[in-house]
């Protein structure tokens, strides 16, 4: 997780070792101490570029496949990993340990941090409540002119993803 540029509060509450053990491993690991500051709380973040939003569906995805194989601490770690190789770039490349694209240099180099995809599938539920709202505002959704599964928000009236509407309009 340290390699993948998790904040230590998150592995911290994940894991459940201490603030200042992750701290400590997240320091020997990366040679800097964790950047500390506000953790997400903007679900409409998730929204705002075509890109997040197919990530988001992927990521997403991979958290519920992990979930029914492995325990909740090691499922989201073991999701993140595998979205951080799908959405590195160049599949034909073969990779060592030393060059894993999964693990990457600050956060900024991936289009979902690990600490906000981890705020994503802790708030992300399907569940509606007694008078049949929806718990979560975002919603996975299929396009329906192309059929990619992408994120939405519930009040969004389109059904189609943010490319093939834009493409729409032009
Ligand atoms: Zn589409």
């Amino acid at each position: 997780m340290v390699k993948m540029q998790a904040r230590a509060c998150v592995i911290s509450r994940i894991t459940g070792i201490s603030l200042a053990d992750a701290r400590k491993i997240w320091h020997a690991q990366n040679k800097r101490s964790s950047p500390s500051g506000q953790q997400p709380n903007d679900l409409s973040w998730f929204l705002k570029t075509t890109v997040r939003r197919y990530h988001s569906a992927l990521l997403l995805s991979l958290y519920a496949q992990a979930k029914l194989k492995l325990p909740d601490y090691a499922a989201f770690a073991h999701a993140y990993y595998h979205y951080a190789r799908i959405t590195s770039g160049d599949p034909q490349r073969h990779y060592d340990e030393a060059t894993d694209p999964a693990f990457r240099p600050t956060e900024n180099d991936y289009a979902i941090p690990f600490s906000r995809a981890h705020y994503l599938i802790t708030s992300y539920t399907d569940e509606v409540g007694l008078i049949g709202n929806r718990k979560c505002p975002l919603q996975l959704r299929r396009c329906k002119c192309c059929d990619g599964v992408y994120l939405a928000d519930e009040s969004e009236v389109e059904r189609a993803c943010t490319l093939c509407a834009n493409k729409k309009t032009r």
